[in-house]
């Protein structure tokens, strides 16, 4: 027998330190815990977790952008419980089952244009492999190989997993894994925080399109698909742009003969203030990516929409004909599941209406924090604020996370971003406490 202690609970202390031991945390300098030490969090409640010695955190940014109704929301939580009495897994090849058939069903019902084909995996970057090789091979079908290449946008952000990573344009991971990626061009960003003086976001955006048309124009043979983050760059802080791009890339791609792959991963159901950012261009992308807020945040799923032109190309007698992927855990019923009741709640809500309202009362009292000197940048995109903060201290983000967990809120700056994404359950009440502790935290620090 091992001495290992199995006494459960943990206590706080025990937590942090045997986290240290075996838990190899992500995105994470493990050295830096000598100095932070681990949030050891044993429950949550609506916007609320609560860690092992009783404090709690309002959870801003919804753990990771993941979780649309709070943790331990009633609802989802009863239909899990009812899943699991019934099947929790079994495999999709060959098998199907009725959690994953009503998925697809609902999401063909709700997603832009005609996109009628779902294809299941686990994570965010595992569906932007599944997208890009899908295009690919479309392509390989249709007599085409050398349409092998891809373009994203400047800031970019994808996925860590090396397909996923090769279409990212973040310095640090680009840089340390450059000889692992295939290359890949990145077109001008239409964030408008690239805007000269004086242009409009609208006519920045514009200008960013045509960079990307003058891309394509020349490479339009050799490229498979462009691949963005529609409206905001998650990862780059949160850059927020003018829906003018959308329509003008969908334009172009059509034009030029390249897929559109949306990545909706951060930004679908209702971040950006309706339920897939596509919505706000009225347009349709040849593949759409969604996964994070897809199970409420609950469990690892994503999919990959597309179309009938797209499915139909793969749709033969010859094995190698069909799209050769597949996850282990790949429509997995509780996530599915999980995922019904998720848009069940949409519905019964009616939450893209009600997050209208949470998001102007949110816009009303954070003047203070629009008029505060080290704030630049306000911006706000439905359920995402952010801004920048005016500092030289390299070490920010740190600081500002733990002088957050010291007013009860949990805030994880992208470099001098700070950003809001909120659980949608939200209440006033918790909205004037992250705003207030917010601006306790500025004047900290
Ligand atoms: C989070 C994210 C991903 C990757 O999803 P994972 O589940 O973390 O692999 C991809 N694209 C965007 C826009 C994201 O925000």
């Amino acid at each position: 027998m091992s001495n290992i202690n199995h006494n459960i609970p943990l206590s706080a202390s025990q937590l942090q330190l045997r986290s240290l031991e075996s838990v190899w945390h992500p995105c994470t300098q493990m050295k830096q815990h000598e100095t932070y030490p681990l949030v050891p969090i044993v429950s949550g409640k609506g916007v609320w977790l609560y860690d092992a010695a009783g404090e709690r955190y309002l959870d801003a940014i919804s753990s990771w952008w993941v979780n649309l109704f709070g943790h331990s929301n009633p609802y989802i939580n009863a239909a899990i419980h009812d899943q699991l009495e019934k099947i929790e897994h079994v495999m999709l090849a060959g098998f199907t089952h009725e959690p994953v058939v009503l998925l697809s069903e609902r999401l063909k019902k709700i997603a832009p244009g005609a996109l009628g084909h779902c294809f299941y995996a686990s994570d965010g970057a595992s569906a932007i492999e599944i997208a890009l090789k899908m295009s690919f091979h479309y392509w390989l079908l249709c007599g085409q190989p050398q349409k092998n290449n891809f373009v994203s946008l400047q800031n970019d952000y994808h996925g860590e997993t090396l397909g996923a990573l090769s279409v990212t344009d973040v310095a640090i991971f680009r840089e340390t894994y450059a000889p692992l990626l295939r290359p890949c061009t990145h077109v001008p960003t239409p964030d408008w925080r690239y805007a000269e003086t004086g242009e409009s976001p609208e006519d920045y955006a514009i200008r960013a399109a045509d960079a990307l048309e003058r891309y394509l124009a020349e490479n339009h043979a050799q490229t498979a698909a462009f691949i963005l983050e529609p409206l905001v760059q998650g990862a780059a802080g949160m850059g927020m742009y003018h829906s003018a791009y959308l329509q003008r890339a969908r334009e172009i791609c059509t034009q030029y003969q390249v897929h559109l792959i949306a990545d909706e991963i951060a930004v679908g159901f209702g971040r950006t203030g309706i339920l897939f950012a596509c919505n706000h261009a009225d347009i349709a992308p040849d593949f759409l990516c969604l996964s994070k807020g897809l199970s409420g945040g609950y469990l690892p799923l994503s999919v990959v929409m597309t179309s009938d032109t797209i499915f139909q190309a793969f749709y033969d007698d010859k094995t190698a004909h069909a799209f050769l992927h597949s996850h282990s855990h790949t429509g997995n019923a509780l996530a599915c599941r999980a995922a019904l009741a998720t848009l069940d709640i949409f519905e019964r809500d009616h939450v893209i209406e009600t997050n209208k309202s949470k998001a102007a009362y949110l816009n009303k009292i954070a003047t203070p924090l629009t008029d505060h000197s080290k704030v630049k940048n306000f911006r706000n995109c439905g359920m995402i604020w952010a801004f920048e903060v005016e500092t030289d201290d390299r070490d920010f983000a740190a600081k500002c996370f733990q002088a957050g967990l010291k007013q009860q809120i949990l805030l994880r700056p992208l470099g001098k971003t700070i950003y809001f994404m909120p659980p949608y359950i939200i209440n006033e009440q918790e909205i004037d406490l992250l705003v207030n502790a917010t601006l306790h935290v500025l004047d900290t620090l």
